[in-house]
């Protein structure tokens, strides 16, 4: 798989809830596998950016599996870990705003509000339940990704905020956004 195979809004499947992994399969691997090829690719294709992350629905997988990136400050480093069936079983610390962006909405960052501690549960690839603490940026990822099997995308947390969008521009600085003509009637933003 490649980053052609990431499908972007308007997809209307990256609003739907993933289900469930019940056994996991040669067919769930495949799919953690195919998920950290088109992460890759993307990754390299993109000059002032890094793939950090990525939930199964955006290969168009819809099964609650998450991937994320085990040194997201090392652009050399390729390996991930899998999260299978990740649930968040607290939200903790204080509500901050950074930005993020998303390989399924292309070119745009926003600032959302999140917990900056969150403790998540999941199964690893033999099945085996796990638990991880997460702090700051890691916190932040977590809640991005499970988003996602949820059907939500991190635009959604800001809809109605005039100064949380912003465009990645080819120099690789963030400009805001004008709410008005770029944000709120753009149709393939909202549905
Ligand atoms: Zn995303």
């Amino acid at each position: 798989m490649t980053k052609d195979d990431v499908i972007t809004l308007p997809h209307p499947n990256l609003r739907l809830k993933s289900k469930k992994v019940g056994v996991i399969t040669p067919e769930i691997l495949q799919i953690i596998q195919d998920m950290k090829d088109a992460t890759i690719s993307w990754d390299e294709s993109r000059e002032h950016e890094v793939g950090v992350a990525l939930a199964a629905v955006q290969i168009d997988r819809l099964y609650k599996i998450v991937i994320i990136r085990n040194n997201y400050d090392n652009k050399n480093d390729f390996t991930f870990t899998a999260f299978i069936n990740p649930t968040i079983t607290k939200l903790e610390g204080t509500i901050e705003e950074d930005y993020e962006g998303c390989l399924s909405v292309k070119d745009l960052y926003g600032k959302v509000p999140r917990h900056t501690k969150a403790r998540i549960k999941a199964l690893d690839e033999h099945g085996r339940e796990f638990r991880v603490t997460a702090e700051g940026f890691l916190a932040r990822i977590f809640q991005h990704e499970i988003d996602h099997t949820e059907g939500k995308l991190f635009i959604d947390h800001i809809k109605d905020k005039e100064d949380a969008f912003y465009r990645l521009s080819d120099d690789g600085n963030l400009t805001q956004l004008d709410y008005a003509t770029d944000i709120k009637s753009n149709k393939v933003l909202w549905k």
